[in-house]
């Protein structure tokens, strides 16, 4: 239920109301609008709840929330929802751009990178360091070195760090090294670890499951905003279809639709959602236009070279190129690219 307060209800009236909804045994989230403050009261359903709580002189009025998603519904909070670490903002007009390899592999090339992607104007700086390979042969990332270079790295530009987090008991290591944590595809049913996430202070990007609907994909964000953390960016990255020349199809209706049912910002990854790095700079941007809140790009220094996901990176001079294209479509939409 949303609990609609009246204008200009004193914070101690706030905390006392929260009070008695976890009192109710619901939980209470607390939104603060420009116009009023909202409590978030989730749970499951009993009977006279809502009675007793329209009942309180300062509540205006108590509303069923009618999506199986609640705090991460537009019906408790209408506006967008911005998530800032450093320069990097995303959602609310500010299109982020998060680039870099797809796995850290070395002090020279995620640091080289770093700059190149900075000098374009990204924000962000993406590397994994904990990677869920397909098969167990294949590179699993350089792991704790790889978090420490990714942190060098975002310390000597100033980009704010993105990098998975694979399981519950690394989230303590990677919240130590990265400002933003990435839940990869794979993942994004594994609610203990949703749960992790929404236990640190810090942003948790989410990637929606190549074989997810969307309703899933907002429920296991709702996994993280459950517990208290509220600064989660969604990511299209990419669904399985029966299509077989592109890696995965990216649907790009997701966008829009998505903020039509949530306030959180939303991020396209055309490296992921295509395979092919030909078709990224096209992808992202018709992403931009369709209105993303954010790209996350692979970029490599030598792309033929990278360890993983090669052959959906750019090189950095067609990372320069897309941004120019991007900041185009952006300017065109008055929002900002960066
Ligand atoms: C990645 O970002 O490198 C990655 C592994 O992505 P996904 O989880 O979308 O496959
Ligand atoms: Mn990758």
């Amino acid at each position: 239920m949303i609990v609609v307060l009246k204008l200009g209800v004193a914070q101690e009236i706030v905390d006392k109301l929260a009070r008695r909804i976890e009192e109710m045994g619901l939980k209470a989230h607390v939104i603060v609008g420009t116009e009023r403050t909202v409590i978030a009261a989730i749970g499951e359903k009993r009977n006279g709840e809502q009675q007793t709580l329209e009942s309180y002189e300062e509540v205006d009025k108590v509303i069923p929330i009618l999506a199986p998603y609640k705090v991460a519904s537009l019906e408790i909070k209408s506006e967008p929802t911005i998530v800032r670490v450093r320069d990097l903002v995303i959602g609310g007009g500010h299109v982020g751009v998060i680039g870099g390899p797809c796995s850290v592999e070395s002090e020279e090339q995620i640091m080289q990178v770093a700059v190149q992607i900075k000098a374009a104007g990204a924000t962000g700086l993406r590397g994994g360091a904990f990677k869920p390979r397909t098969s167990p042969y294949s590179f699993q990332g350089m792991k704790e070195e790889g978090l420490k270079l990714l942190a060098a790295a975002g310390e000597m530009t100033g980009l704010a760090t993105v990098t998975e987090v694979m399981t519950p008991g690394h989230v303590d290591l990677v919240t130590k090294y990265a400002d933003v944590l990435q839940i990869g595809a794979r993942n994004m049913q594994n609610y203990h670890l949703l749960q992790a996430v929404g236990e640190v202070d810090k942003p948790v990007l989410l990637k929606r499951g190549p074989s997810a609907t969307i309703d899933e994909f907002l429920l296991a964000a709702e996994y993280i905003l459950d517990q208290g953390n509220s600064q989660v960016i969604l990511c299209e990255r990419g669904i399985r279809t029966f299509e077989s020349h592109t890696r995965f199809t990216l649907p790009l209706a997701t966008i829009p639709y998505l903020q039509s049912r949530t306030h959180l910002p939303i991020v396209a990854d055309p490296s992921h959602g295509t395979g092919i790095a030909s078709l990224v700079p096209p992808m992202s941007v018709a992403a931009v236009a369709v209105g993303a809140d954010g790209l996350l790009l692979e970029v490599h220094p030598d792309p033929p070279k990278a360890i993983s996901d090669g052959a959906q990176s750019l090189t950095p001079e067609q990372f320069v190129d897309t941004m120019v294209r991007c900041r185009k479509v952006a300017d065109v939409l008055e929002r900002t690219l960066g």
